[in-house]
């Protein structure tokens, strides 16, 4: 990894797209800082697209797409896309929705299976407005160790189904989806490619994003999970959380 200020600026302004994490990168100490906003607002105003990749379930995607400086935002870990389209939010979702029931009660008979190995598990707080995984809770409200939230994942996969861990979450899914090739599909569909753009995140959830896209950026606690993660990010900022995220905004904005 080298630091963010060693990239080159030929790469910095030939950016199109800033593809970005929301936990511990955009949003952190719990809140949306009115600084990382501004400086998504203004990166959107300026032509880049902006575009929020996170784990966080459909309802809140649908209110960020409606309403956020952004054009587009996968979200539930790649099972979907919303993108902002004048007046109108398109949904393309990877699995069709009439399945959506089947693959709720999948899900719920995994998740009872699970409580009988940890039965001190809980789903997350914004499990209601998901659609398609399940959130469990390791350090959003709950506290889980790290040992466990491995344990999870190395026991949904033997179910068939996919899990990845994010600085507060577990996510379990089923299907053949992810956030890289939903993020490449949404980049397609502006014409671009994922040398056009940049992404920026935290956890080992961001690893597959970090493989995808050369320009990858890391806030600097990703170093507490680098034992874990396949892929590093290319780049590393100073700060952390959204001090990182806003690093990177105003380094963009350096070459203009
Ligand atoms: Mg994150």
């Amino acid at each position: 990894m080298k630091s963010l200020s060693d990239m080159p600026l030929e790469n910095v302004t030939r950016v199109k797209a800033l593809l970005f994490d929301l936990d511990g990168t955009f949003v952190s100490s719990g809140f949306i800082g009115s600084k990382a906003y501004k400086g998504l607002e203004n990166l959107h105003k300026s032509g880049i697209k902006t575009i929020a990749v996170t784990g966080r379930p459909a309802g809140w995607c649908d209110l960020m797409a409606r309403w956020w400086p952004i054009n587009a935002v996968v979200g539930e870990n790649g099972a979907f896309v919303y993108s902002k389209i004048g007046s109108e939010v398109l949904r393309q979702t990877f699995h069709d929705m009439d399945l959506l029931s089947d693959y709720q009660k999948k899900l719920n008979i995994l998740f009872g299976k699970l409580l009988k190995k940890h039965p001190y598990l809980k789903l997350a707080s914004d499990q209601s407005f998901r659609h398609w995984d399940l959130a469990v809770d390791i350090a959003e409200e709950a506290t889980v160790s790290r040992e466990v939230a491995i344990d999870i994942v190395k026991f949904c996969e033997a179910e068939g189904a996919k899990a990845a861990i994010s600085n507060i979450h577990v996510n379990i899914w089923f299907g053949d989806y992810n956030k890289e090739n939903m993020a490449l599909n949404v980049l397609d569909n502006y014409g671009l490619t994922k040398e056009d753009c940049m992404y920026i995140g935290d956890s080992p959830n961001d690893s597959p994003m970090f493989g995808c896209f050369p320009l990858s950026v890391g806030v600097s606690s990703v170093l507490n999970y680098r034992d874990i993660m396949e892929n590093l990010p290319t780049y590393i900022t100073d700060s952390d959380g959204a001090n990182g995220f806003i690093e990177l905004v105003d380094l963009i904005f350096s070459t203009k």
